[in-house]
């Protein structure tokens, strides 16, 4: 395939060059007179690389709008985790929630997704099914079924899913538990997705029982590494921060959830990028966001940053976009993120309406003007998984009836 005429842009900058695709993956950039079977013209039309989402639980779709004007503890505590023991009765639920965010996540240019969650295996069938890339990390702290599911996982890995383990939280995971993960992330060589520091009261809670702030308790057991990856990490010290960043680990920015559940906090995101950590984006659930939008989690990353430091020259459009596609794929393991040869061909065609309108500034154009609607063709590996409006690999119709019914089902228990 040739893609000709487009404005790429990848966190570099811009530059107006051809693509060529073969197999799935970028043979070379530049100019190319002779046109191929497959040519996509466009001229006046952005070229990106595909987002990837650093923390979802996809298979939550089913709860959005559910347990509104709570904070974090109360919400998880009376709303979400009475929810989600009634859904674990009805199967299939999980499945067909992972395919409607799916959809949503296809429509913002998100191709890869690090996801924590239960039922596992059918939010793997939804990611197969639609052809998108995911880090899948069953939650291990709700008791053995989490263990086990990780370890039958690992037995179906593939090219475009990777498995690897979810702790919930220090306040929900027991130490024993941390370090059990900690073996099998290390023996296995998987990655570990872990929430920590979201609140003020995790901080509390994590000093009154362990004498210590969340991260230093981590630590202290050699959980943050190269394949650790902590979202949230908002309620953290300079210290913190420094030995994020020393051990190479991935944080995620997940900026709208934070203000929705009123954490308080703002995630220090410059600090990270100055410390040295890998720093991502992410949505977090549509319960808790209240929908997957990554234009909307880019910006608003970037304005929370200028508000938090009193400077108007933070959240700089490249590092912004930069942790939104390169860094995300680089954390995963997938070579996905540049628009350059040897790279994978996940990327985003972008038809820059009036909202972008005139493109003075591609990068600010792309992070702080962007919307959804802008984007106009979606490929995972060289395959169209989105093309204006339509899903190729997603029966719509069928998904979205297949998902009231079981909505009915899931009233009839509540
Ligand atoms: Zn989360």
């Amino acid at each position: 395939m040739l893609i000709k005429n487009a404005l790429i842009v990848d966190y570099r900058g811009a530059r107006k060059e051809d693509v060529l695709i073969e197999e799935g993956k970028i043979v070379d950039t530049g100019r190319f007179e002779k046109e191929r079977d497959n040519t996509v013209n466009a001229e006046g039309k952005i070229l990106i690389p595909s987002f990837c989402n650093m923390h979802t639980h996809i298979g939550m779709t089913f709860l959005r709008n559910k347990g509104e004007g709570l904070t974090l503890h109360e919400w998880l505590n009376k709303v979400i985790w009475p929810y989600e023991r009634k859904a674990k009765e009805i199967k299939g639920i999980i499945y067909i929630s992972a395919l409607v965010g799916i959809m949503e996540a296809l429509r913002s240019g998100i191709t890869c997704i690090n996801d924590m969650y239960f039922n596992m295996e059918e939010v793997k069938k939804a990611v197969e099914e639609a052809g998108i890339k995911a880090l899948l990390t069953p939650d291990i702290c709700i008791g053995n079924e989490g263990m086990n599911e990780v370890e039958k996982l690992l037995n179906e890995k593939s090219n475009n899913i990777k498995i690897g383990i979810g702790c919930h939280s220090i306040y929900t995971c027991k130490r024993e538990m941390l370090e059990k993960a900690l073996e099998l992330s290390k023996k296995k060589d998987i990655h570990i997705h872990i929430h920590v520091a979201e609140t003020r009261k995790e901080l509390f809670d994590s000093l009154k029982r362990f004498g210590k702030r969340p991260v230093e308790y981590l630590d202290e057991m050699n959980f943050i590494y190269q394949k650790t990856i902590l979202t949230h990490a908002s309620w953290v010290t300079k210290r913190e921060i420094r030995i994020i960043g020393e051990r190479k680990a991935t944080v995620v920015h997940n900026p709208t959830s934070n203000l929705k559940l009123a954490t308080g906090g703002i995630m220090p995101f410059e600090e990270y990028v100055k410390a040295d950590a890998n720093t991502t984006i992410g949505t977090d659930s549509v319960a808790s966001n209240n929908s997957m939008d990554m234009f909307e989690a880019m910006k608003t990353a970037g304005l929370l940053q200028k508000h938090k430091y009193w400077n108007a020259s933070s959240g700089n459009p490249s590092i912004i976009l930069k942790s939104a596609t390169y860094n995300g794929f680089k954390a995963l393991g997938f070579k996905s993120g540049l628009i350059e040869k040897g790279y994978n061909a996940d990327l985003i065609l972008l038809k820059p309406d009036e909202n972008m309108h005139p493109l003075n500034n591609p990068l600010t154009a792309i992070v702080y003007s962007g919307k959804p609607y802008n984007v106009e063709k979606v490929w995972v590996n060289g395959k169209i998984v989105y093309e204006e409006g339509e899903f190729p690999t997603i029966d719509k119709e069928r998904v979205l009836e297949d998902f009231n019914e079981k909505m009915n089902e899931f009233a009839g228990l509540s």
